[in-house]
Formats: structure tokens, C-alpha cells, sequence
């Protein structure tokens, strides 16, 4: 029987939680639902300075949000508990000094600068920085006496002679040529173990089966595999995952928009878009585009994913979004909307209370143009409010249309019951009267009454704005006085 599976996530709480992260911790998520595998969450707080309980706190809690529930980890404790590396100190002591007593470590008083002056002269001559092994020569008593002097040293691991090959499942054999590795550091000048020593220990010690990750750590991967021998403990296999790039094949940042979950949470996505969307950065699933995180896990396998980098894109997203929210009840979505509205003082909730079946109508007409729930404020400004504004273009178009808005006026007045059928029969007369079809015809009465060019069917728009309100912001254009 194979073993089975158990891969980590194993986030830095130094900061929001990036897209990038998300579509790790996804992969980790649905390789272990996929193999009935077990998904750890390991929070690597090793930086003291980076790292916060809020941003630690955050990060659970948007996991959380997402769906992607851990079986071991923060919270729910497990058999390898604790899980925050913060509270592991005396493990990596303990392994420490096991690298220690087989003489794989020395202590380094090298300081910054003498490090970038190396770095910067062998970059100067074409080659690839790396610690040129100066302290590593110093003998005992030169050691005790630079401490004597209150000199502060980190330990560095001794690296030995030999090409590193690494199997890595996404990409394949990589291979790190001999000389390119130099001494790298264990633990920092505060005695606080580095990320590439913490991570081997604690993914031996937790039985991870499989290190799935950014593709940025490949680099990484040698020196773990080196401190994995030097401890006599097995490695996992690795997949590393290629980066998320922008549309101008950078790395997503900033630049881009939005690289934060909270940020989309915060415009409203629902997480199952959200995640559904980062799946396909990486992973083109055989059974179509949309796909719940049961069906994803259902399908997915690490020999599907891809090599090249993928490209984030906001619309794409956006789009996503659509096909989740068309996939909500009306009722349920109304009320998850209600927030929103009152955030943007739309209304308050007396008048949704009141006017809660309208409100109902206005996100039936405008739902199929939102990918998230924010969206209901730029879609819906006017149904709330009359102070539409226009560019001076639109203003000056619409004083020629004078005479077609008159006719709408005149055949608007005449409907008693302002339902749809009778609104669109309105317009067709007027389309009949003023000789005018197609976007000539519905333009105008668009732009007169929602001040959009563009949106939602007008038989819905006419009646759900009623006909008084209809005649009133008509009359702002057919009257003398038109505004400029
Ligand atoms: N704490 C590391 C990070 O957030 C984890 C890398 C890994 O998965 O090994 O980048």
C-alpha cells in the first residue's frame, strides 16, 4: 500500500495573503481532497520582525473564508503539533546541534558589508554570488577571540562538493551544478533559525510526503535537499509551481491591481469564483472551466500542471465572477447585496425593509453585468438617485434630441399601468411617429433616463424607475431650461 499522501501549506505571516500564496495553498488543498491525502497549514513565523499575530490571525481566518479547511494545523492541533514555528525553537535547537556535532556548521563574522562587497565583486567578474567560505578557515582560538570582542556571528551550513539533482514533479530534473551553492545560513545573528533550515526539519518531522510551492523556491530546493541528507531524514518529492505573472509577463504585483485576497473579498468575490478562477492559473481541467472546489479536487493531478507561467487577469476574473453570481437565488443575493447599499447610502435599511421586493427587481435587472458584489454600487447608481451626470458631449447630443424626448414624454403620459409590455409599446410608437429605429431610437431615452450609455434591458429599467420618475428626468431635457 503507498503511503499517504500529506502536503503543507506553509505561509509567512508577514503581510496580506497573495494571489500567488492562494493558488498554492489551493493545490495543496485539492492534491490532498484528490488523494484523501492529509493538508497541513503551517504557519512559518520565524521572522520575528515581519511577522504579526494579526496578520497570522488573518490569514486563518480568510482560509477559512475560502474553503480551504486544513486537518492539521493552528486552531485544530494535530499529531505534530505545535504548527507555528515560533513555538518549535527548541526542535531546530536540537537538530542543530546534531548538524553541529557532525562539524557541518561554523559560525561566520562576516558582516554586511564585506558580504555585498563579495557579492559585488563576483557579479563584477560574471559569477554567480555566493559565499566564498572566508570564515570557515578561521581556527578555534580566532573564533573565541572574535567573540571575546563582542563580535556576533550566524551559523552557516557546509556545503559539500557535487551536482544537486532535484526530481521535481512539475518541471522535472533540475539540476544545480557543483560550485554554484555556497555555505548558506542556518541560523541568523539572534540565534533564530532561517527559513531553509526550519522548513526541512519541520516537513520531515510533520511527514510531509509532498512539497508543493512557488516556483521561486526552486532555488531553495538544493539546500534543503543537502540539510535532508546532512539530518539522514528522507526528502518529499517537490512540484513547484510556475509564477503568476501580469499581462506584461512581470511578476503580479501591485502594478497589476489588486494581488491580495482580502482585497477581493473586500469588493465582494465569492470565494468559490475566486478560487475556481486561480485554479486555472496552471491547470486546464478536462471537464470545462467551472468547476466546484469537490469537482476540482475530483480531477486534479499534479502531472496536469504546467510548466509556463500563467497570466493573471483581472476580466477573466471578473468573469468568473458573473457565472457565480447568476448562480445565486435572487433572494439570497438581494440580501448579501443589502450592505453595499448602505455603505453607498443608497438607501437605509427602513426603506429596504419597505422597498425590499424593488430591490429585488433592480438586482434582477443588472445581476448578469456583476462578477462581485460590489459591482451593485457603479450598476445600480441610478435607480437610487436622480443626479445623473453627463459629459459635455452627452449634453450636447442630448439637446438635439429634444423633439425625440418629447415624443417618449407624450406616449410615456399616455400609459396608466407602467409595465413593461406598455413601456416597450410606448417606444415602439415613438419609434414609429419619429421615423428612428435600433440605437437612434433607444439611445437617448437610455442616456435621458439612467445617464449610461449602456445597461440593462430598458422594459425592465422604465418600469422598475416608475412612470413618474421616468417623466421627470425626461423633462430636464424637453424643458427650457437644459443643464449644461
Ligand atoms: N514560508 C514560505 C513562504 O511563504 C514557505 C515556502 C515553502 O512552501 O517551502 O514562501
Amino acid at each position: 500500500m503507498s503511503e499517504q499522501v500529506r502536503v503543507r501549506f506553509a505561509p509567512s505571516p508577514t503581510g496580506d495573503l497573495h494571489l500567488g500564496n492562494v493558488r498554492t495553498a489551493l493545490y495543496n488543498w485539492i492534491y490532498a481532497r484528490h488523494t484523501k491525502g492529509v493538508f497541513v497549514l503551517r504557519v512559518e513565523d520565524t521572522d520575528k520582525e515581519r511577522s504579526t499575530d494579526t496578520y497570522c490571525e488573518n490569514l486563518l481566518d480568510i482560509m477559512k473564508w475560502m474553503g480551504l479547511n486544513w486537518d492539521e494545523g493552528p486552531r485544530v492541533g494535530g499529531p505534530y503539533a505545535p504548527y507555528k514555528q515560533s513555538e518549535r525553537t527548541s526542535i531546530y535547537e536540537e537538530h542543530l546541534e546534531r548538524l553541529k556535532a557532525k562539524n557541518l556548521v561554523y559560525p561566520c563574522y562576516c558582516t554586511e558589508e564585506e558580504l555585498e562587497l563579495e557579492r559585488k565583486r563576483q557579479l563584477g567578474r560574471g559569477h554567480m554570488p555566493k559565499y566564498g567560505g572566508k570564515c570557515k578557515k578561521l581556527t578555534v582560538e580566532e573564533r573565541q577571540k572574535l567573540d571575546a570582542a563582542g563580535n556576533t556571528s550566524v551559523l552557516r551550513f557546509i556545503v559539500p562538493p557535487g551536482e544537486i539533482l532535484v526530481h521535481d514533479e512539475v518541471r522535472g530534473e533540475v539540476r544545480f551544478p557543483d560550485d554554484q551553492i555556497g555555505d548558506f545560513v542556518l541560523t541568523r545573528s539572534d540565534k533564530s533559525p532561517t527559513y531553509n533550515f526550519t522548513v526541512v526539519i519541520d516537513d520531515a518531522l510533520m511527514k510531509i510526503t509532498h512539497v508543493i510551492r512557488g516556483e521561486d523556491h526552486l532555488s531553495n530546493t538544493p539546500k534543503q535537499i543537502l540539510i535532508y541528507e546532512a539530518l539522514g531524514y528522507k526528502p518529499p518529492k517537490f512540484a513547484h509551481l510556475s509564477i503568476i505573472k501580469g499581462a506584461d509577463g512581470q511578476k503580479l504585483s501591485k502594478r497589476h491591481g489588486e494581488t491580495s485576497v482580502e482585497s477581493y473579498k473586500a469588493k465582494g468575490y465569492l470565494p468559490e469564483a475566486f478560487l475556481n478562477y486561480l485554479a486555472l492559473l496552471g491547470w486546464a481541467p478536462k471537464t470545462g472551466e467551472i468547476l466546484s472546489l469537490e469537482q476540482m479536487a475530483a480531477e486534479f493531478d499534479l502531472t496536469h500542471v504546467g510548466k509556463s507561467g500563467a497570466i493573471f487577469d483581472p476580466v477573466k476574473l471578473h468573469w468568473m465572477g458573473m457565472q457565480y453570481m447568476a448562480k445565486l437565488p435572487l433572494e439570497d443575493l438581494t440580501r448579501a447585496l443589502l450592505p453595499y447599499l448602505f455603505e453607498a447610502n443608497y438607501c437605509t435599511r427602513e426603506q429596504a425593509r419597505q422597498k425590499f421586493d424593488w430591490i429585488k427587481g433592480v438586482v434582477d435587472t443588472v445581476r448578469s453585468s456583476m462578477g462581485c458584489y460590489s459591482d451593485i454600487i457603479k450598476e445600480t447608481f441610478y435607480f437610487f438617485s436622480d443626479e445623473l451626470s453627463f459629459e459635455p458631449a452627452q449634453t450636447e447630443e442630448m439637446k438635439t434630441q429634444k423633439p425625440l424626448l418629447e415624443t417618449y414624454e407624450k406616449a410615456f403620459e399616455a400609459i396608466t399601468d407602467f409595465n413593461g409590455e406598455n413601456f416597450m409599446k410606448a417606444v415602439k410608437e415613438t419609434g414609429k411617429s419619429s421615423g428612428l429605429k435600433g440605437k437612434a431610437l433607444y439611445h437617448p431615452l437610455r442616456l435621458a433616463i439612467t445617464g449610461r450609455e449602456d445597461g440593462p434591458e430598458l422594459a425592465k429599467v422604465g418600469p422598475l424607475l416608475g412612470k413618474a420618475e421616468v417623466l421627470k428626468r425626461l423633462a430636464v431635457w424637453t424643458k427650457e431650461e437644459i443643464p449644461n
